[in-house]
């Protein structure tokens, strides 16, 4: 695989942490569960878009980018990793958050993510839909460019194929943990569960292992937990990503699509609007391990494999690895939820 082509900047703390998760593997029952911490990837309380910041920002450098443009919902990570990560490179940077999450609470509107972009000094545009937000980017692009000055614009997510390739390194870096057992018993996954938004990060991994993993290695069942789309709107897209990733790294010829198993039944109502058992998630993780999950993506991804777990999905003696990828930030957006939630089964 050939990543080391690719120009990547040292944003994250890496390699992240595997732990085993003891007290939450007793409660459900059924396999050994552990979790890749890349909620501890260092910057501005951590996340998964680090790992693609890496290559994306290295690029926007190259091509001479003075200011950097993203979008996501109000309580966007991923704005609030790309906010840190420009702050820290010296580069200005303009997010572009429409309102498609129906969340009025001050909380939501100010506080979490949307804080720390702030405090990281991005410029923050709040716009109503995902049609103002692609006007409100040119209109930027063109600002940007008329006070001579040089645009870089990043997808959602951070998830285009050079983006991913941050999760097709991850994926190498599990498999250098699990074959040194530095960090980890010495021994390989089963499974792995992880949340699926904007896909960048089920088809980096996916591509990582396709491309990592040694003749006759076996993959492991990489269960994508979709947070805001259907399986027949996600399976496509991740397929497509981890091709092009795939090809980003020359490897051609790999039959993705029996390898991508994304799960639409955790969504709830939609993008960002909690859920009960998103809440056990959030409980179970919290007490039982002192683990913070967040309402949008990692509690219901662990909502997830709470519930396969209980249908039985995985034998005992097999190991079920949870990539945490952050958001807890947006935990303090939806504190009057919480607190509700949590006053109820105080009784
Ligand atoms: C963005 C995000 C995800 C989803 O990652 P994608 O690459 O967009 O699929 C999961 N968890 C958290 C906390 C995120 O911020």
């Amino acid at each position: 695989m050939e990543l080391d082509r690719f120009p990547r900047l040292s944003l994250a703390h890496l390699p992240t942490p595997i732990e085993p998760l003891p007290r939450l593997s007793a409660r459900l029952g059924g396999p050994q569960v552990f979790v890749k911490r890349d909620d501890a990837t260092g910057l501005a309380l951590g996340g998964n878009k680090v790992r693609k910041l890496e290559y994306l920002l290295a690029d926007a450098i190259e091509q001479g980018a003075t200011t950097v443009i993203t979008s996501g919902g109000v309580q966007s990570n991923h704005a609030r990793q790309t906010a840190a990560a420009a702050a820290r490179l010296g580069l200005a940077c303009e997010l572009v958050l429409p309102e498609i999450v129906d969340i009025p609470s001050h909380e939501y509107r100010h506080g979490g993510n949307v804080l720390i972009d702030r405090l990281c000094g991005a410029k923050v545009h709040v716009v109503p839909d995902g049609a103002a937000a692609q006007q409100r980017i040119a209109d930027i692009e063109r600002r940007v460019r008329n006070d001579g000055r040089a645009p870089y614009t990043i997808p959602v997510g951070g998830s285009n194929a050079l983006g991913a390739l941050g999760y097709a390194a991850a994926a190498v870096e599990l498999l250098r943990q699990c074959e040194s057992g530095d960090q980890s018993p010495r021994q390989s996954f089963d499974a792995l569960v992880v949340a699926n938004g904007s896909a960048g990060t089920h088809a980096g991994l996916l591509a990582g292992l396709l491309a990592g993993l040694a003749e006759g290695q076996a993959l492991p069942r990489v269960y994508g937990i979709s947070v805001a789309a259907s399986a027949e709107i996600q399976v496509p897209k991740t397929v497509r990503l981890a091709e092009e990733t795939l090809s980003l790294v020359g490897i051609a010829g790999v039959d993705v699509v029996r390898h991508v198993t994304v799960l639409d039944d955790y969504i709830g109502p939609g993008y960002g609007q909690p859920t009960a058992e998103a809440y056990e998630a959030i409980e179970l993780a919290a007490r039982l391990e002192g683990l913070l999950l967040d309402p949008v993506y990692t509690g219901k991804a662990m909502a997830g494999l709470v519930d396969l777990v209980r249908r039985g999905e995985f034998r005992p003696d097999q190991r079920v690895l949870f990539w945490h990828t952050g958001g807890a930030p947006g935990l303090f957006a939806y504190e009057s939820w919480l607190s509700r939630r949590l006053d109820e089964s105080a009784g």
